[in-house]
C-alpha cells in the first residue's frame, strides 16, 4: 500500500509540513523585512534559491572553475563535462535531446537569438539551408497582446529589419486569447508564431496545442515563452510540439545569468548565428568563418558554466519534489488568490472571469489606490509582490489600467502568506479610504 500512497500523492498539492521543511533550504526566507519575517510573493520576478543552488555554484567556482571546450588540462575538462551535464539535465527537463538546448544569459537573449538569427537568414546568411527562415515583405509574424515585453519587442524589431508585418492576437474584455480571431489571423502569410505558455500578468495556461494546430495547418513555426511555465507545471515540449521555447533560470530557483533555448534539431542546424566570435567555429581565415553545428554554434564567446551548474541543481531540487506536484501547489493557491482578491470590494483581479487551468499568480488593481501604494502597504507588512506594468504594456492597456500589484507563489509559499497577502489588500483599502 506504500505504492499506492506515493501514486495518490504523485500529483497531490504539497502539504503545510512539506512547505514547512523546503523553507528551511532557503536561507533568504527566513529574513525579517520591516519588523516581520519576509513573506516572499515576488517568484514571478525572480525566485529565491536553495542551498543546493547556492552550493553548485560554490563548489564549481572552489574546485572545478575553468574555461569550458577550450584547453587540455584536466580542470578545464572536468568543467565540460558537468556544464554538458547541465545541459542534459535541462533537455530531460523539458522533453527535448541535448543538442536542442542552447545556454543564453536570459529568456529574452534567447528570444533575440531568434529573431536576429532569422533576420541574417532574410539578408542571405546561411545559404540555402536557411532559406525556410527567409522572411520576405508579405510574410507575416503572429503574436498576442498578453505578451510580457521580451516576447514582443524582438519581433516587432524582426518585422521592421525584413519588411515582414507583425499581426497580434487581440485578448477579449476578461483578457482570454481571441482564438477566433487567431484562427482568422493565422493564414498562409504566417510564417511564425510567438505565444506565452503562462502570462506573467493573468497567470493563466493558454491553450498551446490550439495555437500549435493553426500552425501546422499553415507551415508555421512556434516559438513558446515558457518563462512562467517551466518553473510552474511539467513541460514537455515535444508533447506540446512547439519548434522553439525559452525559459530562464532565475525564475526556476537557478542563478541569474542563465536562460536556456529550446529549438528542433532540424531548425537549430539550419540557422545561422546570432553572436559571432571565438567557441562558435571550426576553421576561421582572415576573410571568412566556419561555423560549428548547433548548439556551440549559438553559444559565442566564454560560457556561464557555474550559474548552468547552478540550474541544473536548481532543476533537480524542482524534479526531486515533484513537478506535478508543484503544479498543484501552484494552482490551489492561484484559485486561493483569485477568489480571496475577488471577493474584496473595490479589487479587480485581471482575467479572474477565464475559465482555463493557472499558476499561482494574481494581478488585480485596487479602485481607487495606485499599485505603488499597495506594494508599498504591504511591504510595510513584510509582504514583497510587484507592481507596475510587469512588461506587458499592451495587456494592461487593453485591460482599460496603466499598472497593477502582482502576487505570485512558489513551491516555498506557505498558505498564511496568501492569506496574508488578502488581509493585507483589505487593510491597505481602509487605510487609504
Ligand atoms: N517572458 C515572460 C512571460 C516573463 O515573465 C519574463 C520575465 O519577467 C520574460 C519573458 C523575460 O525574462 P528575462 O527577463 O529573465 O529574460
Amino acid at each position: 500500500s506504500g505504492g499506492t500512497d506515493e501514486a495518490a500523492r504523485s500529483d497531490s498539492a504539497l502539504t503545510d509540513a512539506e512547505v514547512q521543511r523546503l523553507r528551511e533550504d532557503f536561507p533568504i526566507l527566513q529574513t525579517q523585512v520591516n519588523g516581520h519575517p519576509l513573506a516572499y510573493l515576488d517568484s514571478g520576478a525572480t525566485s529565491q534559491r536553495p542551498l543546493a543552488v547556492l552550493d553548485a555554484e560554490r563548489d564549481f567556482a572552489s574546485t572545478l572553475n575553468a574555461a569550458v571546450h577550450r584547453g587540455a588540462h584536466t580542470l578545464a575538462a572536468e568543467a565540460t563535462e558537468v556544464f554538458e551535464d547541465a545541459r542534459a539535465t535541462v533537455a530531460r527537463f523539458v522533453g527535448a535531446d541535448d543538442g536542442e538546448i542552447v545556454w543564453t544569459s536570459n529568456a529574452t537573449e534567447a528570444l533575440n537569438l531568434i529573431a536576429y538569427s532569422i533576420s541574417n537568414a532574410a539578408s542571405g546568411r546561411g545559404g540555402a539551408a536557411a532559406e525556410r527562415f527567409r522572411l520576405r515583405e508579405g510574410d507575416e509574424i503572429v503574436t498576442t497582446e498578453m505578451e510580457h515585453h521580451a516576447n514582443l519587442i524582438p519581433w516587432q524589431e524582426l518585422a521592421a529589419r525584413t519588411g515582414a508585418t507583425l499581426r497580434v492576437i487581440p485578448l477579449d474584455d476578461d483578457g482570454a486569447l481571441r482564438l477566433d480571431v487567431a484562427a482568422e489571423i493565422i493564414g498562409p502569410r504566417t510564417r511564425l508564431i510567438a505565444v506565452t505558455h503562462v502570462s506573467n500578468v493573468l497567470g493563466v495556461i493558454n491553450p498551446v496545442s490550439t495555437v500549435v494546430s493553426l500552425a501546422r495547418e499553415v507551415g508555421a513555426l512556434v516559438v513558446l515563452d515558457a518563462c512562467q511555465s517551466a518553473p510552474h507545471l511539467p513541460l514537455d515540449v515535444r508533447a506540446l510540439d512547439v519548434d522553439f521555447a525559452v525559459l530562464s533560470g532565475h525564475k526556476m530557483l537557478g542563478p541569474t545569468g542563465i536562460g536556456a533555448l529550446y529549438g528542433r534539431r532540424e531548425l537549430l542546424e539550419a540557422m545561422p548565428p546570432f553572436l559571432t566570435g571565438g567557441s562558435m567555429i571550426t576553421t576561421v581565415t582572415t576573410t571568412e568563418a566556419e561555423y560549428l553545428p548547433p548548439p556551440q554554434r549559438f553559444e559565442a564567446g566564454t560560457q556561464r558554466v557555474s550559474q548552468a551548474v547552478a540550474l541544473a541543481a536548481a532543476i533537480d531540487y524542482l524534479t526531486a519534489v515533484g513537478m506535478p506536484r508543484i503544479a498543484a501547489h501552484e494552482a490551489a493557491f492561484g484559485r486561493r488568490l483569485v477568489d480571496g482578491l475577488a471577493a474584496i470590494d473595490g479589487v479587480r483581479v485581471l482575467g479572474a472571469g477565464i475559465d482555463l487551468p493557472r499558476v499561482g499568480l494574481a494581478s488585480f488593481d485596487v479602485a481607487g489606490i495606485h499599485s505603488h501604494d499597495v506594494g508599498q502597504f504591504l511591504d510595510d507588512r513584510g509582504i514583497a509582490v510587484r507592481v507596475g506594468h510587469h512588461c506587458a504594456q499592451p495587456l494592461h492597456r487593453r485591460l482599460g489600467i496603466i499598472s497593477s500589484t502582482r502576487a505570485s507563489t512558489y513551491l516555498y509559499t506557505t498558505e498564511a502568506e496568501v492569506d496574508a497577502v488578502i488581509d493585507g489588500v483589505q487593510a491597505a483599502i481602509d487605510f487609504f479610504r
